[in-house]
Order: structure tokens, then sequence, then C-alpha cells
């Protein structure tokens, strides 16, 4: 089953290459900047508390971003190899073509619509499907 012609897949794929560029350059960017911090922390101790704390929060903040990237990142590069593969469109769970739809709002999806919400409800994310 066959679910995108090797034209429409090139055009997915310079899409995916393309937002796989910019989360990698978001997350070497912020690994750089909170590696600094990390290091400053590590290596201070007897510092303003109130300081540390406010660093840590938006270390805290920029982490949670960084993993949320690199969940995308992980999506993005699965998808890329989907393509590769062959088996882009259809959904890694059951099989079937995932929704033209879902995969223009969301090109790394792996898993159709219904798949998609029995992943989140068994790993307890919240809010259902996202796209
Ligand atoms: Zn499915």
């Amino acid at each position: 089953m066959v679910a995108f012609e090797r034209r429409e897949l090139d055009e997915i794929a310079a899409r995916l290459r393309a937002r796989r560029e910019v989360l990698a350059a978001e997350i070497r960017e912020v690994a750089e900047r909170t590696g600094g911090e990390t290091q400053r922390t590590i290596g201070g101790g007897v510092g303003d508390q109130a300081d540390e704390a406010a660093a840590s929060a938006l270390l805290d903040d920029e982490r949670a971003a960084v993993r949320r990237d690199e969940q995308e990142l992980a999506a993005v590069e699965g998808a890329l190899a989907r393509i590769d593969g062959g088996t882009y469109g259809l959904c890694v769970a059951c099989g079937e073509v995932i929704a033209p739809a879902r995969l223009e709002a969301n090109p790394s999806a792996a898993r159709c619509i219904n798949c998609q919400g029995r992943f989140e409800r068994a790993h307890g994310m919240s809010g259902g499907p996202s796209l």
C-alpha cells in the first residue's frame, strides 16, 4: 500500500529536513547557553540563593523546551526514515493510511488519529491527540 507519490514524498522530505535543521539549531543553541549556566551553578555553591533559584527555574524552562524539541526532532527523524523505507503515511501501530489532512498539519505524525489517541492515553498524556 502506497500513500504518496514519489514527488509528494520529495516535498514532504524537504519540509521535514528544513524542520530538522531548525530544531537541531535550537537544541544546540540552548545547550551552549545552559551548558554555561550549569557550570556556574555547580562551580558556585556560595552564591546568592535567590539568584540561583531564578537561574535554575529558567534552566528548567529551557530544559523543558529542549525536551519538546528533542521529541519533535525524533518524530521528524522517524518520518524521514519512513520516507526512505517506503512506509511514510502509514500508521506505525496499525498499518492503515494516515489521513492526509492529519499529515498536512503534522508531517511527522507516526500514527493514525485512533492509534495516537490510544497511545497518548496509554502514556498518560492529557489533552487528547494534539493534531
Ligand atoms: Zn493506527
